[in-house]
């Protein structure tokens, strides 16, 4: 090896490390990799990317939780369809100066979530650039019978319910969340999942995709909505309900299903997360909030968005 590495030293160091997995027929090493889909109803292909300066900034964020958290963001995209992660490929921006450094740390980062949730690394692509760090991941997951949970099939009465707690994820959880898959997969064999999406715009702004999906309207209880610590430590201003409610990065599960079912996920979880019951579905097309007064106010889909100038 001459003095400075290139893309190829950092695939072979990729390679060395990458773990073998069953379900990978070829994996890194070709010109495309052979996952193994037994199964004739179509994979579940998600992708994710995330750009230094406006996912993260190193520091405070390390090489590592930014690998941990590209492939997490992806599993936390298939845990919403109540699907089963199986594979990813990874491709990378990585910078000329300290790119190498960076890119093991975010492979340590990457093999360290691909391990915990049993995920192949089955490729990827490496370019080094004058840019910031650049990473993006796909993700290939199994659909679970009796199949995909879309954000359309919300219906009027249908209890929306939310795993975990939301708002201040800013301050740590968004680099080192543990996507809600297993409760995910759990939740698919317990009840009959109408609708569901993962939090990462805000808790408002997505429950807003699911209400425009499903052409339906909801109220939320103010004091049903599980604030973190997080949020109710934050004194910038806005209330920890307002963190709650707009943050986004909570990578909680946000999901409806009918009042007999929601009373039998309260009754006996079928996960150790928290389960919270925060407000229903209506037949109209607003997006409401009961307060702890009583009232019911319009509540503002405030969340992140990527933007054009
Ligand atoms: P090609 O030029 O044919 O696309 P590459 O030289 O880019 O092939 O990649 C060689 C092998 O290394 C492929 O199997 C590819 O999937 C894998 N690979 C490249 N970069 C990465 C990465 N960052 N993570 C995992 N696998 C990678
Ligand atoms: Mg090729």
């Amino acid at each position: 090896m001459n003095a400075s590495p290139h893309e190829f030293d950092f695939i072979s160091h990729v390679r060395q490390r990458a773990a073998s997995h069953p379900r990978l027929a070829l994996g890194i090493g070709d010109d495309a990799a052979l996952v193994r889909f037994a199964k004739s109803d179509g994979c579940l292909v998600t992708v994710d990317m995330l750009m230094e300066g406006v996912d993260f900034t190193i520091p405070p964020a390390t090489a590592r939780q930014i690998g941990w958290k590209s492939l997490a963001v992806n599993l936390s995209d298939l845990a919403a369809m109540a699907g089963k992660p199986v594979a990813c490929v990874v491709s990378v921006a990585l910078p000329r100066r300290g790119g190498f450094e960076l890119g093991r740390g975010l492979m340590e980062g990457i093999s360290e979530c691909s391990s915990r949730f049993d995920v192949a690394l089955a490729g990827g692509d490496t370019n080094t650039w004058d840019g910031p760090l650049v990473i993006s991941i796909t993700c290939l997951g199994d659909p679970v019978p009796p199949g995909p949970v879309r954000r359309s099939g919300a219906l009027a009465g249908d209890w929306i319910m939310a795993t975990g707690e939301f708002g201040g994820s800013i301050t740590g959880k968004h680099l080192n969340f543990t996507p809600r898959v297993a409760e995910a997969l759990a939740l698919h064999h317990t009840a009959s999942l109408h609708a569901m999406i993962d939090v990462s715009d805000g808790l408002a702004a997505d429950l807003g995709h699911i209400l425009e999906e499903s052409r339906v309207g909801a109220v939320l209880d103010e004091g049903r909505i599980p604030i973190s610590g997080a949020a109710q430590a934050a004194a910038d201003g806005r209330t920890a309900l307002e963190h709650a409610l707009g943050d986004g990065e909570d990578f909680e599960l946000l999901f409806t299903v009918s009042p007999t079912d929601g009373q039998a996920l309260l009754k006996s979880p079928p996960c150790e997360v928290r389960l919270s019951h925060i407000g229903e579905i209506t037949a109209g097309v607003e997006c409401l909030l009961r307060t702890r007064a009583g009232h019911v106010v319009p509540l503002p889909a405030t969340g992140w968005k990527h933007g054009f100038e």
